[in-house]
């Protein structure tokens, strides 16, 4: 029988495994224009945390005791649908569970790009995606810019690296202790700060030197709070900031401090938050430049996997204490 995991209550601060349970799930007939998906990777991604709190946001709150949704990639093992066959693999959006029925409007068949399929998942979807857009135009970074990101070490914050470095910019990346920081500098970073083993403001302030810059032209940001502080203490003038995500006040109903905000007026500093599905119309130069970089090695991919459906709460709680490098995967 068909299953899904179901939020089952609200999480106050970090969640549990108690506010997630794994139940059988009845699915719709398949009618005609619709398709049977088997899925075989599931993503997990910290905007979900957000989807669990009951407020307006730009994606609508999971509802209690209904299935939860979430990225996936599958293959069709039943077709009614024009243009789909058995075999073929798609993504979607009817994660956290094994099986789905789905209008043929509801996937997307992977493009040919002599990739795993996961990737769709990771670097040719949502996070390689978040990277390319959030850095290339929501910060309008170009070459020779000195870039800081932060989370360097997970999903988007990879991408965001060595895309910098694919594009001849000067990269800082910060992230948890010292395995994480020398997988940053093997993606390409010129400095990598571990913020957990002195204060990020230091780190940064260390790595600016390294690097022989005064300050930083562009910060992409991905944890919010010292991090975000950070930046803006070493913001170079008209520094532009990517407000990409603030994983770091995720899980916290306390107000974020910021005590050097004042140094975007002296600084003329630009902050632009963006989302990814902003830039939806524009898809098709992503995966033109994102295939090219791969193919010529200069993007590569790291995963980390868990292995079965009944292992993805434990999979989406990592995110939060740092248990994945490059993207968080379930294999199913
Ligand atoms: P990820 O970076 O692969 O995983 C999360 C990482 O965050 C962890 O590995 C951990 O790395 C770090 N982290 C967790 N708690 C932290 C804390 N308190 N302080 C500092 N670092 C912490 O996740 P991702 O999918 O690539 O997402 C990265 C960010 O992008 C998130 O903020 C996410 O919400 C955002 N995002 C935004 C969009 C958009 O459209 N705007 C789209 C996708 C993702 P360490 O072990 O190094 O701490």
């Amino acid at each position: 029988m068909p299953k899904a995991w179901h939020l089952v209550r609200r999480p106050q601060g970090l969640p549990s495994g108690e506010d997630f349970a794994l139940r059988p799930i009845d699915l719709p007939p398949l009618e005609p224009g619709m398709v049977r998906v088997r899925n075989l990777w599931l993503s997990v991604d910290p905007y979900m945390r957000g989807r669990m709190n009951d407020v307006k946001s730009y994606v609508p709150p999971f509802a209690l005791d209904a299935p939860m949704e979430g990225g996936a990639v599958g293959e069709i093992v039943e077709s009614r649908a024009e243009g789909f066959v058995p075999g073929d693999r798609v993504v979607h959006m009817a994660g956290w569970r094994d099986e789905a029925v789905l209008a043929a409007g509801a996937v997307n068949k992977l493009p040919e790009l002599g990739v795993e399929p996961q990737a769709f998942l990771g670097n040719l979807g949502l996070t390689g995606g978040t990277a390319y857009f959030g850095l290339l135009d929501a910060a309008q970074a170009k070459q020779g810019d000195v870039v800081f990101v932060s989370a360097a070490a997970g999903a988007v914050g990879s991408a965001v690296v060595q895309i910098a470095k694919a594009r001849g910019m000067i990269v800082i990346g910060s992230a948890r202790g010292e395995d994480k920081c020398a997988f940053v500098r093997d993606l390409g970073a010129d400095a990598a700060i571990d913020y957990s083993a002195r204060p990020i403001l230091k780190g940064l302030a260390a790595a600016v030197a390294e690097v022989g810059a005064k300050g930083i032209d562009v910060y992409f940001d991905n944890v919010g709070g010292d991090h975000l502080d950070a930046a803006l203490a070493l913001a170079a003038r008209d520094a532009r900031f990517a407000i990409c995500g603030m994983i770091g006040g995720y899980n916290s109903s306390e107000p974020m401090a910021l005590r050097y905000i004042m140094r975007v007026i002296a600084m003329r500093i630009r902050l632009q938050g963006f989302i990814y599905t902003d830039y939806a119309p524009r898809l098709g130069e992503f995966y033109r430049d994102m295939s090219s970089w791969i193919a010529a090695g200069q993007v590569q991919s790291r995963d980390t996997i868990f292995d079965g459906i009944e292992a993805m709460p434990d999979a989406f709680l990592g995110l939060f204490t740092g248990a994945n490098t490059g993207k968080m995967l379930i294999r199913l």
